[in-house]
């Protein structure tokens, strides 16, 4: 708290990430990032960087950029945002979009940045309650608002939401704008993005720093009909004129020009996911059925907090959210080969060291 602060700042809980450990060595499946990491065409990029690039201010609309999205995606340039990650893309959509006289609805268990956008926009929410399997049910979502915003696949739960069941939605609420955050949409979620032509009120946002393996480069995108995109141009053009690098747009592009990697390292992650949900049946876990990076988890005799613990001490990182109705569950995201079978092994000696 100080005194030069502006009001409202001292009520204003900011988001926590995840932990970055100095500490190395530790198997890090806390924060859902790839373990295989970019593309090798984005070391390339890298290595051939110029100085001279480096002294000019990057090109302000990351035109290359939004060229190579709409391909990748099917559609025009114009319905193409680019920011510096989606968390930058989703906090101008609660600004350009999502700041009306009546609440903006979002699950009462989805990514805990929306409540903070929330807070630092003044706008109101209201959290329509998951059901007991911790589904979303589009029914509950058919009331006045002044916007939907939800994760399709949702976190932390990494379940997906059917693209019919989005449909819906913007089918009830044809004068607010739907937001679906895909961040997870490659791991196995069905994406709206094929919706975008038929409706006007529909924004997907995505982000590289998940199945793309690029967190540190910091690039997100939304997609949407050309009246949401200018609005978000709005609030962008007013806060910062250069968002993306020259060199994190570069890596962008790279990135989408090499599919099989993507394909690949995407592949590998699922099967993995299916392995590492078997393995924690065995260890008598409840594991939610997941379409994303991460498997959502609770064991009904050990507490998470005292789970986390102990794989922490065996040098596994992994989520706890202390939050109403998950406080048991642990996300744990999926990483190489060797990552899930070292968080095996700790949860394994864990759980047996509990019950002797
Ligand atoms: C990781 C994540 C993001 C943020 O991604 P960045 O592009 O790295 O800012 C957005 N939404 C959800 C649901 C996420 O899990």
């Amino acid at each position: 708290m100080s005194k030069f602060w502006s009001p409202g700042l001292n009520g204003l809980a900011p988001y926590t990430p995840g932990e970055q450990p100095r500490q190395r060595g530790l198997v890090k499946l806390n924060t859902n990032e790839s373990p295989f990491g970019p593309s090798p065409a984005v070391a390339d990029v890298l290595r051939t960087w110029s100085i001279e690039q480096l002294r000019r201010y990057p090109d302000p609309d990351s035109t290359a950029l939004r060229d190579a999205l709409a391909r990748e995606h099917g559609v025009r340039v114009d319905n193409v945002f680019v920011g510096n990650g989606s968390d930058e893309v989703l906090a101008h959509t609660f600004c350009a979009l999502l700041r009306h006289d009546r609440p903006v609805l979002m699950p009462d268990v989805t990514y805990a940045f929306y409540r903070t956008y929330c807070a630092l926009y003044g706008i109101a929410y209201k959290a329509i309650p998951l059901d007991s399997e911790y589904r979303i049910n589009v029914c509950d979502y058919e009331q006045s608002c002044g916007g939907v915003v939800l994760a399709n696949p949702n976190a932390p739960t990494g379940i997906a939401l059917a693209r019919t069941d989005i449909e819906r939605m913007l089918v009830s609420h044809p004068d607010q704008v739907v937001v679906v955050d895909e961040a997870y949409v490659d791991f196995g979620g069905e994406s709206a993005i094929g919706l975008i032509a038929r409706y006007p009120n529909l924004l997907v946002v995505r982000t590289f720093s998940k199945s793309r393996g690029l967190a540190g480069i910091r690039v997100g995108y939304a997609l949407g009909h050309m009246a949401l995109i200018d609005g978000l141009n709005r609030v962008k053009n007013s806060f910062d004129s250069y968002p993306l690098s020259s060199l994190s747009v570069a890596a962008a592009i790279a990135s989408l020009g090499d599919a099989d990697y993507f394909a690949k390292t995407v592949a590998e992650i699922v099967r993995l996911r299916q392995l590492v949900t078997e393995e924690l049946g065995r260890l008598g876990m409840i594991v939610l059925p997941s379409s994303a990076n991460f498997l959502f988890a609770a064991h009904p005799a050990c507490p998470a907090s005292r789970l986390m613990a102990g794989l922490r001490q065996h040098g596994v990182l992994v989520r706890h959210f202390v939050s109403p109705r998950i406080e048991n569950f642990l996300r744990i995201t999926i990483g190489s080969e060797a990552d899930c079978g070292a968080l095996v092994r700790a949860l394994t000696k864990v759980l047996s060291d509990q019950s002797g």
